[in-house]
C-alpha cells in the first residue's frame, strides 16, 4: 500500500515540478515464442508503468525469436538498436541470448535477463573491468542456488539418494551436492532422462534399486509428467520423496497426481504471501492485457518465477532512469550496428544500478526480495523459501538466505506426508522384521490339535515384547524373517549394509527387532527406539574340567623316585634296626623279669618286627613293642623324624594336587587373554562386537583385533550359537566375545559354561527404524511404558531362566572328593586284604602239614582236624590232645 501512495505521490510531483509533454522511453523485449506468461507480465508491468506516469511512457518493442537462429537474432537487435531503445529486456531462456548480450554491450544498452545463467560471469570478464557491465541477470546467481541446494540436502539428511537431470545445465546446478558427496557415503546415482517423453524404464531402473530419495532437476512443465509415470511405476510411495529444483515447482498444480503419498520439497525465490506480490496479482489478473487470446490464471501462489523478475526488471529500470532523469538529462539515441556508436545513457544506468541495493521501486515491488548486483551482474543476494507439499496444500518449513549460504532456518519440522494420512487413519500395522536366535526368537514347536498361522509360528523375547508393544499402541503387526540372518553390518567395499538394516533401508520393514545394538553407524542410517535391554561385551569361557583322577591318584603327591627311594629307604631302615638291635646289649632282655639272674637273654628284634616298627611310625600308628638300646632308639627316631616329613608333605601335596585338578588354564580378564597365546578367543562375524573391535582404538582391544585377525584357524564364528558350541568343545582353549545378555542364556542353560571379567562396554539393544519414522515417538513411549511396569524385567526372567542358574551362583570352592578321587585307595585295601587272604590260607595250609607231621595223621585228617577248629567259632582255645585226635581218627574211618 506504501509504495502505491509513494507511487501516487511521485506522480503528482512530477506533474507539477515538470509541466512539459511526456517523453516517451522506447524499450526492446526479446521472448521465445513458448513463455506466455513472462511476456503477459512484461506487458502488464508496461502497462502499469504507463497507466500511472504523466512523464514517461514507455513504448515497448517486443520481438520473437527462434530458439537457435543467431543470425535472425542479431538482426532483431540492430533492429531495436535503430528504434532507439533504452534497454532490452529478455531473452526468457539462454537460447540465442549470447548474440543479444554481446551486441548490447558493445552498444552499450544495459540488457536486462531473467534465466539462469552460469555463463554470465564468463562473458563479463571476457569483456574487462575497462568497461563496466551492462547486463544485469535477475535470476539467482547459480552458484550460491547450488549452495543452496547442497544446503537443503545436508539438512534434511539425505544419505542414499538419486539424481534424475535433463540436461547437462542440471549438472551445474547440483555441483555443489556433487562436491559435498565424500567418499565415504553411500553411492548417489546420477541418471540422465532420455530423449522423448517415456521415462519409465529409468524409472523403474530407480525403484530396483532401492533409493528412496530422488532429486529431480529438470524444467518445470517436464515435472508433472515424469511425476506421473513414477507413480505408475511405483516410485511415490510413503516412503519415497523429492526434491524439485526447479524454482517454479510451487505453481504445479499436484491435483492430476491424486493423493500424493511421497514428500515433495522445493525451493522458491517468490513469497506468495507479501502485500505486494498479492496486489500485483490482483491488478495483474484483473488488468491482464490480451495476449494471443490467451488468459493466464494468476494466482499469486503460482506466479512464476521469470514473470515476477522480469516485472522487477522493468521496475529496476523505470526507477532508475525516472532518478537519473532528475539529475540528469537522459537522452537516448537510435544507434546502428554498422558503425561504432554507443549508447550516452548505458553507462550511467549500469553505474548507478551497481552502486546500490535495489529495496523499493517506482512501482510495487520487488516481487522478489532486494535485488543487488555483484560486478558481473549477477544476482549474489536473495532469500530463498523452501516448501513441502502436502495432501492438502503447500507448507513453508523454512528459509535460506544467500548471506548465510550454509545454513537453513526452518520454521516447522518436516512432517512426512505418510504420517498425515496415518494419522487420519485409525488401523495400524507395522510390517516387522526379525531373525532367529535364541532366546530372542525361535519357531514355535506345533502341537498336535493346534495349527499355527501368523505370528504364532514363532516364540520368544522379541515376540513377546511386540506383543506388549503393539498392545499398548492398539496397533497389529505381521512379523517376518530377514533374508540373510545378519543383524546389520556395512560393508565399505559395496558401500552398503546387509541384514536387518538393509531391510530398514530398503523400506522392506517399518521395524526391526531382535537382539539388535544400537550402535553409531546404524545411528547414522536409521533410528533406534529407546533401549530395551542393557547390556555389554563380555567373554564367554569354560569352566575348568576335572579330569577323572587316576586310580591311583593318591600317589600323584609325591613323585615315582621319592616312592622309589622311601620303600628302599623302609627296607634299608628295617634291616639296620634289626642288626643295629643284635649289637645293642639293651635289646637283649631278660625274658623271665622275675629271675634276676637270668640264664639266656631275649632279642625280639627280629626282621618281622623290625619291618612292623618302621611300617607303624611311616603310617603314624606307632608300634607295640619299641627299642631299648641306645644306637636302636636313635636309629628308630631319625626314621620317625623322616617319617614325619614325608607324612606331612605328602598330606599337604595331597589338598594341593586336588585343588590343581580344578583349575586348568585360567583367564581372568581381557587382557588376560590378550598377553597369552594358549586361548585363542574370537567373535561372531558381522555383528557389533565385531565392529566395536574393528573400530576401537584403544590399544588393548586393537591388539586382540590384530591377534584375531591372523590367528589360524579363524577364531571367528557365524552365529552366537557356534560360537559357545566351539568354546565347549574347545576344553578351555577357545574364548568367545559375546554380548553379556546372550552369554547370561547360555550359561544358565550350559552348566560347563561360565563369564569372565568385566563387560567391555555399555550399550542397549533398540528397536530399529527408517530415519524420520513416524513411529519412533510412540513407539519408545510404549518400550518405556513397559519397562515402567516392569513387563520388560517379566520377560527376561521367563526366557533367561535356566538349570545352572543356581549352580553358577555356588562358589566353586564347595568341591567335595568323589570316589575317583580316592578310588586307588580303596583297590590298595582291597588287594591287601586279598593278599593277607591268601597268605592266612598259606600259613593254616603249612599248619596242616606240620600238625599231621606231629602228630602223626594223615594230611586229610589233619585239615579236617584244623578246619573244625577254623569254622567252630565257639572254640576260643586249640587244644590238641588224644581226643581230638581220637576224633580225628574216627572221621577217617567214615
Ligand atoms: N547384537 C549384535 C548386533 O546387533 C550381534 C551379536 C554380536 O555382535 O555379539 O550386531
Amino acid at each position: 500500500m506504501d509504495s502505491t501512495i509513494a507511487f501516487v505521490a511521485f506522480l503528482t510531483i512530477k506533474l507539477f515540478v515538470v509541466c512539459s509533454s511526456t517523453s516517451v522511453i522506447n524499450i526492446g523485449a526479446i521472448f521465445h515464442n513458448d513463455n506466455p506468461e513472462v511476456e503477459i507480465a512484461f506487458r502488464f508491468a508496461v502497462k502499469r508503468v504507463n497507466m500511472y506516469s504523466s512523464e514517461y511512457q514507455i513504448e515497448p518493442y517486443i520481438r520473437y525469436i527462434s530458439n537457435f537462429d543467431n543470425f535472425a537474432t542479431g538482426q532483431i537487435v540492430c533492429e531495436l538498436a535503430d528504434k532507439g531503445i533504452a534497454a532490452i529486456f529478455g531473452p526468457d531462456s539462454s537460447n540465442t541470448n549470447e548474440i543479444i548480450q554481446s551486441i548490447a554491450t558493445n552498444l552499450e544498452i544495459p540488457q536486462f535477463q531473467v534465466f539462469w545463467n552460469p555463463k554470465l560471469v564468463q562473458f563479463s570478464t571476457e569483456y574487462g573491468y575497462d568497461k563496466r557491465n551492462l547486463i544485469f541477470n535477475l535470476f539467482p546467481e547459480p552458484y550460491m542456488l547450488a549452495k543452496a541446494f547442497a544446503t537443503l540436502l545436508r539438512e534434511m539428511k539425505w544419505k542414499k539418494y538419486a539424481i534424475v537431470y535433463e540436461n547437462d545445465e542440471g549438472l551445474i546446478r547440483l555441483q555443489e551436492i556433487f562436491k559435498a558427496h565424500g567418499p565415504q557415503d553411500q553411492p548417489v546415482i546420477v541418471k540422465k532422462l532420455g530423449f522423448g517423453t517415456d521415462h519409465r524404464p529409468l524409472l523403474k531402473e530407480i525403484k530396483a534399486s532401492s533409493v528412496f530419495q530422488i532429486i529431480l532437476d529438470c524444467d518445470r512443465d517436464h515435472i508433472l509428467d515424469i511425476l506421473e509415470q513414477a507413480k505408475e511405476v511405483k516410485l511415490m510411495e510413503e516412503y519415497h520423496s523429492y526434491i524439485l529444483t526447479s524454482l517454479d515447482a510451487h505453481s504445479i498444480d499436484l491435483g492430476r497426481l491424486k493423493a500424493v503419498k511421497s514428500n515433495i520439497t522445493s525451493m522458491r525465490l517468490i513469497d506468495p504471501n507479501t502485500t505486494e506480490i498479492r496486489m500485483v496479482a490482483r491488478d495483474w489478473e484483473l488488468g491482464q492485457p490480451s495476449h494471443k487470446n490467451q488468459h493466464i490464471n494468476i494466482a499469486p501462489e503460482s506466479i512464476r518465477t521469470k514473470a515476477a523478475l522480469i516485472y522487477d526488471a522493468l521496475n529496476l529500470f523505470i526507477t532508475v532512469f525516472t532518478k537519473l532523469d532528475m539529475t540528469q538529462t537522459m537522452v537516448v539515441k537510435s544507434l546502428s550496428c554498422g558503425e561504432n556508436e554507443i549508447s550516452d545513457h548505458g553507462l550511467r544506468i549500469s553505474a548507478f544500478i551497481g552502486i546500490q541495493t535495489f529495496l523499493k521501486g517506482l512501482m510495487i515491488g520487488p516481487l522478489t526480495g532486494p535485488i543487488e548486483f555483484d560486478n558481473y551482474g549477477r544476482r549474489t543476494s536473495f532469500n530463498l523459501q523452501i516448501v513441502e507439499r502436502t495432501p492438502q496444500n503447500l507448507r513453508v518449513i523454512g528459509t535460506w538466505n544467500s548471506k548465510t549460504p550454509n545454513d537453513l532456518s526452518f520454521t516447522k519440522i518436516s512432517v512426512p506426508v505418510i504420517q498425515i494420512s496415518k494419522q487420519t487413519s485409525h488401523i495400524k500395522m507395522y510390517r516387522v522384521k526379525s531373525r532367529l536366535q535364541e532366546p530372542y526368537l525361535m519357531m514355535r514347536k506345533p502341537t498336535t490339535g493346534i495349527i499355527l498361522t501368523g505370528n504364532n509360528v514363532y516364540e520368544g523375547y522379541i515376540k513377546d515384547l511386540l506383543d506388549g508393544v503393539t498392545e499398548i499402541l492398539n496397533a497389529t503387526y505381521e512379523l517376518s524373517l530377514v533374508e540373510d540372518g545378519y543383524h546389520g553390518n556395512y560393508d565399505p567395499k559395496k558401500r552398503e549394509w546387509n541384514g536387518l538394516i538393509r531391510e530398514i533401508l530398503d523400506r522392506k520393514a517399518d521395524l526391526a527387532v531382535c537382539d539388535l545394538t544400537i550402535t553409531y553407524e546404524r545411528k547414522k542410517v536409521v533410528d533406534f527406539s529407546m533401549p530395551f535391554m542393557t547390556l555389554g561385551i563380555s567373554i564367554l569361557h569354560s569352566k575348568a574340567r576335572r579330569e577323572p583322577p587316576a586310580l591311583l591318584s593318591f600317589m600323584n603327591p609325591l613323585s615315582l623316585d621319592v616312592w622309589l627311594y622311601m620303600g628302599t629307604a623302609y627296607l634299608g631302615i628295617s634291616i639296620i634296626i634289626f642288626l643295629v638291635a643284635r649289637l645293642a646289649p639293651g635289646d637283649w632282655e631278660n625274658p623271665h623279669p622275675c629271675n634276676q639272674e637270668p640264664e639266656q637273654l631275649q632279642n625280639v628284634w627280629g626282621l618281622k618286627n623290625c619291618f612292623w616298627l618302621t611300617m607303624g611310625a611311616i603310617m603314624n600308628q606307632g608300634c607295640d613293642i619299641l627299642p631299648k638300646g641306645i644306637s636302636t632308639r636313635m636309629v628308630t627316631g631319625l626314621w620317625w623324624f623322616f617319617s614325619l616329613i614325608i607324612t606331612a608333605s605328602y598330606t599337604a601335596n595331597m589338598a594341593a594336587f586336588l585343588t590343581m585338578e580344578r583349575m586348568g588354564p585360567t583367564i581372568e580378564s581381557a587382557e588376560d587373554l590378550a598377553t597369552q597365546s594358549k586361548i585363542r578367543y574370537g567373535v561372531m562375524e558381522k555383528g557389533a562386537t565385531e565392529t566395536f573391535f574393528k573400530d576401537s582404538n584403544v590399544s588393548l582391544y586393537m591388539r586382540m583385533w590384530a591377534q584375531m585377525q591372523q590367528d589360524v584357524p579363524s577364531p571367528f564364528e557365524r552365529s552366537n550359537a557356534e560360537g559357545v558350541k566351539r568354546v565347549r568343545a574347545s576344553k578351555g582353549l577357545y574364548a568367545f566375545l559375546m554380548e553379556s545378555t546372550t552369554l547370561e542364556f547360555e550359561r544358565n542353560r550350559h552348566c560347563d559354561l561360565k563369564e569372565v571379567g568385566r563387560w567391555l562396554d555399555i550399550k542397549g539393544y533398540g528397536i530399529a527404524m527408517p530415519v524420520n519414522s513416524i513411529y519412533r515417538t510412540e513407539v519408545s513411549g510404549a518400550v518405556l511404558k513397559m519397562q515402567e511396569l516392569g513387563k520388560l524385567h517379566e520377560l527376561k526372567e521367563k526366557w533367561w531362566k535356566g538349570k545352572c542358574e543356581k549352580e553358577s551362583l555356588e562358589t566353586e570352592s564347595a568341591a567335595r572328593l568323589g570316589l575317583s578321587n580316592v578310588g586307588g585307595v580303596f583297590v590298595v585295601l582291597v588287594g591287601g586284604m586279598i593278599t593277607a587272604l591268601s597268605v592266612a590260607l598259606l600259613e593254616f595250609l603249612w599248619n596242616v602239614k606240620k600238625t599231621a607231621v606231629q602228630h602223626h595223621l594223615t594230611l586229610r585228617e589233619a585239615f579236617i582236624m584244623e578246619f573244625n577248629f577254623a569254622v567252630n567259632f565257639k572254640i576260643r582255645e586249640k587244644v590238641i590232645n588224644k581226643s581230638t585226635i581220637a576224633e580225628a581218627e574216627s572221621n577217617k574211618q567214615l
